[in-house]
C-alpha cells in the first residue's frame, strides 16, 4: 500500500443560473405581472468523510474538478434546478487549505461529515422580485453568480487508531520505531500537519494501522504537571491503547497507576480497549521473566530491541481493532 497523504486541486464551483424575466400571461390582459423565477444555484464541491477509506490517492486523478452550473428561472416563478455538487469521499483526518493563502477550510473528522470547500454560485434572481408600487414590470432579472474558483490543497493528518501510554523511559519510542518499519515514509510528509510521533505499522496482507506515541503519561499528571488538553486531544481519537511497561518494574503496579491516572485524567478513557506491552524482555534470560505477569488485559511480553514477540504484538491489536480473524 502507498501512502498518499496529499492532493492539489483545482475547483471551480458550479456558475449560479440566471434569473428569468418574464411576464404572465393572462387571456384578455395584454401584459400580466412579473413572474419571472430566480436561477438554481451552482453545484458546490464538497468532501465527505468516508470511514473505509485510508489515502487521498482517489483525489490525485482528479486534479481539475467543475461544478455544474443552476439551471435558469423559469416562468410562473419556478426557480432553476439547482447544479449537482460534487461529492469527494475522503479519509476521515482530512483537513483542507486553500493553497495561495494556507487559509484554513475545515477538517473532515467524522463519518458523513461534509466539507464544502468551493461554493456555488448563488442564482440570479427573477424579475418578480423586482416588482415594486413604482414599476409594476420590471424588465429585467439578475444573471447568476459565478462560482468560486479555488485551488486547494488537501492533507491527510492521520488519526493514530493506536495509542502508546506509559511512564516516561518506559520504552514507547523504541517501540513505536521498532513496529513501524513504514518509518521511512513517514519523513516523507511534506507536511507539518502530522505528529512527528506517528508511526504507520504495516503487516503482510496488506493490512495496516497508525500509531502514535502520545506525550508521557507522569503519576499525577491530571492535576496539571506537565501534560494537559494536548493529551487528551491525541487520546481521544484512539481507538485502542497500548499501555506501554518497563518489564524490569513492578509491572502489576504500574499498571495500576497508570490505569488510575488515566481514569483520574477522564473516566471514559478506560472505556477505550487497552491492552498491555511489557518491555525489555530481553534483559531477563531466554526472554522470560521470574515472575508471571497477570493483569485483567490482553498482555504480551515482548523486546523493541531484539524485536522478541513483535509481530505477535501487532497481530493482537491488529485482532483488538478489528475483531478476531478480521483481515
Ligand atoms: P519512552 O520515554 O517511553 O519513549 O522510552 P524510550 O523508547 O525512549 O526508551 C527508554 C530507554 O529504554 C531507551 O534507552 C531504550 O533504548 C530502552 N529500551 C526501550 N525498549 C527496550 C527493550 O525492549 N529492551 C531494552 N533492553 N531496552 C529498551
Ligand atoms: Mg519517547
Amino acid at each position: 500500500m502507498r501512502f498518499a497523504d496529499y492532493a492539489k486541486l483545482y475547483l471551480t464551483a458550479g456558475h449560479g443560473g440566471a434569473g428569468m424575466a418574464h411576464f404572465r400571461r393572462e387571456k384578455y390582459v395584454p401584459k400580466g405581472g412579473p413572474d419571472g423565477g430566480d436561477g438554481g444555484d451552482g453545484g458546490n464541491i464538497t468532501l465527505e468523510g468516508d470511514p473505509h477509506m485510508n489515502t487521498l490517492l482517489d483525489l490525485r486523478y482528479k486534479k481539475f474538478l467543475k461544478a455544474k452550473k443552476g439551471g435558469p428561472g423559469g416562468s410562473s416563478q419556478k426557480t432553476g434546478k439547482k447544479g449537482e455538487d460534487i461529492v469527494l469521499r475522503v479519509p476521515l483526518g482530512t483537513v483542507a487549505y486553500e493553497d495561495e493563502t494556507r487559509r484554513f477550510l475545515g477538517e473532515v473528522i467524522e463519518p458523513g461529515a461534509k466539507l464544502v470547500i468551493a461554493k456555488g454560485g448563488r442564482g440570479g434572481l427573477g424579475n418578480a422580485n423586482f416588482k415594486t408600487a413604482t414599476n409594476q414590470t420590471p424588465n429585467y432579472a439578475q444573471p447568476g453568480e459565478p462560482g468560486e474558483e479555488i485551488v486547494v490543497e488537501i492533507e491527510l493528518k492521520l488519526i493514530a487508531e493506536v495509542g502508546l501510554v506509559g511512564f516516561p523511559n518506559a520504552g514507547k519510542s523504541t517501540l513505536l520505531s521498532a513496529v513501524s518499519a513504514a518509518r521511512p515514509k513517514i519523513a516523507d510528509y511534506p507536511f507539518t500537519t502530522l505528529e512527528p510521533n506517528l508511526g504507520v505499522v504495516q503487516m503482510a496482507d496488506h493490512r495496516s494501522f497508525v500509531m502514535a506515541d502520545i506525550p508521557g503519561i507522569i503519576e499525577n499528571a491530571h492535576e496539571g504537571k506537565g501534560l494537559g488538553l494536548q493529551f487528551l486531544r491525541h487520546i481521544e481519537r484512539n481507538k485502542v491503547l497500548l499501555f506501554v511497561i518497563n518489564g524490569m518494574s513492578d509491572v502489576e503496579e504500574e499498571y495500576r497507576i497508570l490505569c488510575d491516572e488515566l481514569k483520574a485524567f477522564r473516566k471514559d478513557l478506560l472505556d477505550k480497549p487497552r491492552m498491555v506491552a511489557v518491555t525489555h524482555m530481553d534483559l531477563y534470560p531466554d526472554h522470560k521473566p521470574e515472575k508471571e505477569v497477570a493483569l485483567d488485559v490482553p498482555t504480551v511480553m515482548v523486546s523493541a530491541v531484539t524485536g522478541y514477540e513483535m509481530d505477535q504484538l501487532k497481530e493482537r491489536i491488529w485482532e483488538m481493532l478489528h475483531g478476531k480473524g478480521a483481515t
